[in-house]
């Protein structure tokens, strides 16, 4: 074992100077294990799975924005376009959805994920949910786990039971990102979450990379929630990524390649979210996938979806409760048929915009939002409105 680790890192140092590595997850699994002698189930065996891959769930995001210069510390609209990216990826509302080969249509998964920024800082105060901290590092080594680590100008994860810890900085090794596994999750708490390079994060049109549109985190977030590369094990039977609508593949796929490519005697899903391609060219996962997802969720991550932190989520506004909102889309004022009564208003992203009172006019000044789509939240339910 120790001459695998020997290689690993000889591969990452190599990688340094060399090519792109899409992902370090599986040869951060290593490390873990030869450097705790901590024995992970890589391969686990092919489950029956019994739940819903339509339910809604929230998963409330901390983004740890580690920054040793201006460079490093990207916007907030990075961030935001970072989880509306996810959003569309875990809801099948990704513009790509369309384009996938008919033979793969069938088992496009909306696997029910809707992520938020947290609301709240660890002491309940309102908070972003985006962590900024200046680090006198001017990167960090990717299995070092420096970035976790306060002590070694990181930070230290937000309680892993019941955040998704997202840090957010200069990787060095090319590596895009990396991710823990939840069966790391006992063993090691305080390295559970995704780490991500900055110039990955969020969608960046103007960088030409084709690494740009917020994909790696797509990746890596399906790995935080159990999924395998789709060719973990190439063609043989055994293992595999656990899931028998994604077909097997003999090497990872990079580039862009066209439909229909062919390995293992069959099509290759090199559009699934798990494979190595571009950010533009991968757009789905499957309904194995998606049932491994909540399974985990549901097995591992429990707290997440049980945390308060995520009050509203993008899909929460249907109500049975009806109320008259109007007009939709709106300029200056809303009407709403209540009176004496606090509304709130989220942006798409969770955030808590206005908290205002209703007086007995039924009238809700909103002239000083952006143009965009929101949710209002009064007590009986949430409504969505679009501000012009
Ligand atoms: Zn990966």
């Amino acid at each position: 074992m120790r001459f695998l680790l020997l290689i690993i890192l000889f591969t990452f140092s190599l990688l340094s100077f060399g090519q792109i590595q899409r992902c370090s997850t599986d040869e951060y699994r290593e490390v873990l294990k030869e450097k705790f002698m901590y024995n992970s189930h890589k391969k686990q065996d092919k489950r029956q799975f019994f739940y819903p891959s339509n339910g809604n769930y929230d998963i409330p995001v901390v983004v740890h924005v580690l920054y040793n210069n201006d460079e490093q510390n990207i916007s907030d609209d990075r961030i935001f376009s970072q989880i509306e990216t996810l959003n569309n990826d875990y809801n099948a509302l990704n513009i790509e959805i369309n384009d996938i080969p008919e033979e793969f249509q069938s088992v496009i998964a909306t696997v029910g994920f809707n992520f938020c920024l947290v609301q709240e800082d660890l002491n309940g105060s309102p908070f972003s949910g985006i962590n900024r901290v200046y680090t006198d590092s001017e990167s960090f080594q990717g299995f070092s786990d420096g970035m976790k680590k306060s002590e070694e100008g990181g930070v230290d994860p937000w309680d892993v039971h019941n955040y998704l810890n997202i840090w957010v900085c200069d990787l060095n090794g090319n590596t895009l990102g990396f991710s823990t596994m939840p069966d790391d999750l006992f063993a090691f708490p305080e390295k559970d979450g995704i780490v991500i390079d900055y110039e990955y994060f969020g969608v960046d049109v103007s960088s030409t990379s084709p690494y740009n549109l917020g994909r790696t985190a797509t990746h890596e977030v399906g790995h935080y929630f159990n999924l395998e590369h789709t060719f973990s094990s190439g063609c043989s039977d055994w293992g595999g990524d656990g899931c028998d609508d994604t077909p097997a593949v003999q090497y990872a796929t990079y580039g862009c390649p066209s439909y229909p490519q062919e390995s293992c005697s069959s099509n290759d899903m090199t559009m699934n979210y798990m494979d190595y391609t571009n950010d533009a060219c991968m757009s789905m996962f499957t309904v194995c996938q998606a049932e491994r997802m909540i399974d985990a969720l549901l097995t591992y991550r429990t707290n997440l979806i049980a945390s308060s932190n995520c009050s509203v989520s993008v899909d929460d506004f249907v109500s049975s409760n009806h109320i008259s909102i109007f007009p939709n889309p709106v300029i200056d004022f809303l009407n709403i048929d209540i009176q004496n009564n606090f509304v709130t208003i989220f942006n798409i992203y969770g955030q808590k915009i206005m908290y205002e009172y209703i007086l007995d006019n039924n009238k809700l000044d909103v002239s000083t939002l952006s143009a965009g789509t929101y949710i209002i939240s009064v007590d009986m339910g949430h409504y969505k409105f679009t501000k012009e």
